[in-house]
């Protein structure tokens, strides 16, 4: 009896089917940043606007998707929407974080602007 009962609890707290993430197509335009930088963000503290400090690699900012939300290119691990323009940029527009120092700057730099095909997780 308390078996049964036990199932049947279980199969009530049990969602029906978890929902897929829905992957959505962006044209996305790319700009990559380092920071802190005087040059990149002058009177950055160094931090995201969502409070971390933020990751090489993982790390982009944009000013419409939630802040965790997952960006996916390829086999690569997914960016995470962290940190914002803070300027009412359209949802395409991602800035990559690269790192802090000389090096990273320069290789935000070279990274330049680019248009790349991503994968946003809608939530
Ligand atoms: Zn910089």
């Amino acid at each position: 009896m308390i078996r049964l009962l036990l199932l049947t609890v279980i199969l009530a707290l049990a969602p029906i089917e978890a929902p897929e993430p829905e992957l959505i197509p962006i044209e996305a335009k790319m700009s990559f940043y380092c920071s802190p930088c005087n040059i990149c963000c002058p009177g950055s503290s160094g931090l995201t606007a969502s409070g971390i400090i933020p990751i090489a690699g993982v790390t982009v900012s944009n000013d419409v998707l939630p802040f965790g939300t997952k960006i996916y290119r390829g086999e690569e691990p997914p960016w995470i929407v962290q940190d914002r323009f803070g300027g009412n940029n359209p949802i395409e527009r991602f800035d990559v974080f690269v790192g802090s120092g000389p090096e990273a700057h320069q290789r935000a730099l070279e990274m330049g602007r680019q248009t790349w095909t991503v994968f946003v997780e809608s939530k």
